[in-house]
């Protein structure tokens, strides 16, 4: 059985206190937390292995080379991708993002085509498929969802059109917790020839994630997010698609031979890898990953919904609180208001009873003008968080509203 008390021992972090009072970490959904063993990792490779990669014949760079695509392996392997060179490494879910619309998108869009995005991206899977369009003279089209921040399938049907050239879908919403049903989006696409991009920012640190069963072309996701070094992430790419895709930034290692005349690529993945990457990284990354593995999916998945239905409620039972986002299928994220205050000064008062959550749009501004509101104050949770951390954010919200009130 899964036992956040005794995981919570693996993050030094959390043992400390803030304005006097222990630390309660609510704002996973931003970053999370860094275990011993991804700190370890860091601290081991910079003291043992240091190196660059894929190019010397010393030991040192044998170890970092190995370090670094052994990473890639174990990344794949919690993806379940059918090959190692399906995994590209990225500076994070943004970049991922990014290298699909330019690299991807950009050479087959034709003037009229169309981008389908939902009304609940965040930024970075808007503004990429925005610039795109731009240069292209592609439109984007939003799928719409409803109060509860449930997407409109029937709409989603009716918007998969004979112009539809890519669908890019969040799986998890960052601002409402929407799990979307991305598997019956995806076979809805595929029924037209339209690929999908997912963004699993949000739901790779909290859903088991499966590229094979969900069939998807892309899925994007950032290492920091799951316990893992900020500024690294991932592409998964389906590896025919990739194959077909020209490299987007040029330099060392994405080459296999240049002159001035003509310059030869490397194969995938490292095509997409232009310059030294970040090997500490993506070293960190393999880490996360296999601190994970260490644990039963699925239990923590069980373990974190049960503090977001427990939060929900008694947030929801508490006169002037209003949830924002009340979809059925919900994972790792919490928003709501309180009251008239504005969500910036309730984190504030939070964090001044210890508790750390997000205040703001959430990099996702169209959620907000659909709500007709211009933030959310939001808890997200992590394998971590403990009954004890709801009950004090329950209590944080009540002291706001004694002292407001
Ligand atoms: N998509 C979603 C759903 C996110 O929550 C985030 C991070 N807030 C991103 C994309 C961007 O991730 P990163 O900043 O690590 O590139």
């Amino acid at each position: 059985m899964f036992d956040a008390t005794s995981v919570r021992r693996e993050f030094p972090i959390l043992d400390q206190q803030v304005h006097g009072k222990p630390l309660v970490y609510l704002d996973n959904a931003n970053t999370t937390q860094k275990p011993v063993a991804v700190l370890e990792a860091l601290d081991h490779y910079y003291r043992a292995d240091n190196a660059n990669i894929h190019r010397a014949t010393h030991l040192l760079s044998e170890r970092a080379t190995r370090a670094y695509e052994g990473a890639r392996g174990l990344v794949a392997g919690f993806l379940n991708a059918h090959d190692s060179s399906e995994i590209v490494f990225t500076r994070g879910c943004t970049e991922a993002i990014n290298l699909v619309a330019f690299s991807f998108a950009r050479p087959r869009l034709q003037p009229g085509d169309e981008i389908l995005v939902t009304r609940m991206e965040h930024h970075s899977n808007i503004v990429p498929w925005q610039m795109v369009a731009q240069q292209t003279g592609a439109v984007l089209r939003v799928v719409p969802m409803d109060e509860r921040g449930v997407l409109d399938l029937g709409a989603y049907e009716q918007l998969l059109g004979p112009r539809t050239a890519v669908a890019a879908l969040i799986h998890v919403s960052n601002a409402l917790g929407t799990v979307n049903p991305v598997r019956q989006m995806i076979e809805m696409a595929h029924a037209r020839g339209v690929p999908v991009l997912l963004d699993g920012a949000q739901a790779a640190p909290h859903l088991p994630v499966d590229v094979q069963a969900l069939d998807c072309d892309f899925y994007a996701l950032s290492a920091h997010k799951m316990y893992g070094p900020t500024g690294i992430g991932a592409l998964y790419g389906r590896a025919r698609l990739l194959e077909e895709m020209p490299p987007w930034m040029g330099g060392g290692d994405m080459i296999a031979s240049v002159t001035f005349e003509h310059t030869e690529y490397n194969r995938v993945p490292y095509k997409f890898e232009a310059g030294t990457p970040n090997i500490a990284g993506v070293v960190g990354f393999g880490a996360a990953v296999s601190f994970l593995q260490r644990f039963n999916l699925r239990e923590i998945a069980a373990h974190e919904h049960a503090l977001l239905t427990h939060a929900s409620a008694a947030l929801g039972a508490i006169d002037g609180v209003r949830l924002i986002g009340t979809a059925p299928e919900r994972a790792g994220v919490v928003s709501f208001l309180v009251g008239d205050v504005h969500p910036h000064d309730v984190g504030t008062f939070l964090d001044r009873d210890g508790v750390a959550v997000r205040t703001g749009q959430h990099c996702a501004q169209p959620i907000m003008d659909f709500y007709g509101i211009p933030s959310t104050v939001r808890a997200s949770f992590a394998m971590y968080n403990t009954e004890d951390d709801v009950e004090a954010l329950v209590a944080g919200v009540h002291n706001v509203l004694r002292f407001f009130g």
